[in-house]
């Protein structure tokens, strides 16, 4: 049997439930955003069900004139309830683009892609840890599932970044990238990444030849930029109300009519300067300082 250090149990949610969950918690974005999310999901927009030779994992996706689509592979449980507002951030943001703004600018660059989806994690964990805030137990999972969302999002992903920059560095130079090359390069970050808190195994420096992000070119920092941003984004909208979410919608509608710096200046985040990422790092700080009080 299974003991998870946080709790007995890992709390289960049907489908169902789900849902009902995320109609709450995503309720702060106002009448126009949850009547989307219903015709999601009540109209088909999702499938759920896991099936023969059906891809795993969660996705969203759509074209022009089409409502966006959800791929799931749906199991009770906590993570599988973030997936679900996870993708449906994406999903939003699809249809308030391609319903807003002509064909050639209605998507969306990968800069801002993952800022509307983890937006609408970080609102589930504000109402999840609201609802049960008189539960001891509950609030160690949520917590922990935070804590270790962001130490996946922000530090690791910031980590894989740097990996590539350097990579990419020592190849203009003229360095040939061998296997070995890179092996080393990346135990040495890892242990300047983690320190003496963790002993790793040399087999580490393998690590990068089995993540393929980095044959994309620069893809993983946005996912580090984007988690930092959506904190800042859904501190605005849970706690600055009507002005903050129609300011997060017209994000949502402005597709790629705008460079994405702009469109995320008039969300309310400016990423050209350091503070949204030193609010999320100090959300990150009370939230672990909650998780420790818990023991
Ligand atoms: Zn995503």
């Amino acid at each position: 049997m299974y003991t998870s250090l946080v709790g007995k149990r890992s709390p289960k949610y049907r489908f169902d439930q789900s849902k009902q969950i995320a109609l709450e918690a995503l309720a702060v974005m106002g009448p126009d955003y949850i009547s989307h999310v219903k015709d999601e999901f009540d109209h088909r927009w999702i499938d759920v069900v896991e099936n023969r030779y059906k891809r795993s994992g969660g996705y969203s996706s759509g074209t022009y004139d089409t409502n966006p689509f959800i791929l799931l592979n749906w199991k009770d449980n906590l993570d599988n309830l973030y997936t679900l507002v996870h993708e449906t951030g994406h999903s939003m943001h699809s249809y308030y683009a391609t319903h807003n703004q002509p064909y050639q600018y209605g998507d969306y660059s990968i800069f801002v892609a993952e800022i509307a989806s983890t937006t609408n994690e970080n609102i589930l964990t504000d109402y999840l840890l609201e609802k049960f805030k008189d539960n001891s137990e509950m609030k160690r999972h949520i917590l922990n599932y935070y804590l270790d969302g962001f130490k996946g999002t922000v530090f690791r992903q910031t980590q894989f970044a740097e990996f590539e920059q350097y990579i990419h560095d020592q190849d203009a130079k003229g360095q040939p990238l061998t296997a070995n090359f890179m092996d080393d390069y990346y135990r040495q970050l890892n242990q300047k990444y983690y320190g003496d808190s963790v002993i790793s195994d040399p087999q580490i420096g393998l690590e990068w030849s089995q993540i393929p992000h980095f044959y994309y070119n620069f893809y993983v920092y946005q996912y580090a930029t984007g988690f930092a941003a959506a904190s800042t984004l859904a501190d605005n909208i849970v706690n600055g109300g009507q002005k903050s979410v129609e300011k997060y919608l017209n994000y949502l509608k402005a597709g790629s009519s705008e460079t994405p710096i702009n469109v995320m200046k008039k969300a309310g985040v400016d990423m050209t300067k350091p503070a949204y990422l030193e609010h999320a790092f100090q959300i990150f700080e009370t939230r672990l300082d909650e998780f420790e009080k818990l023991f």
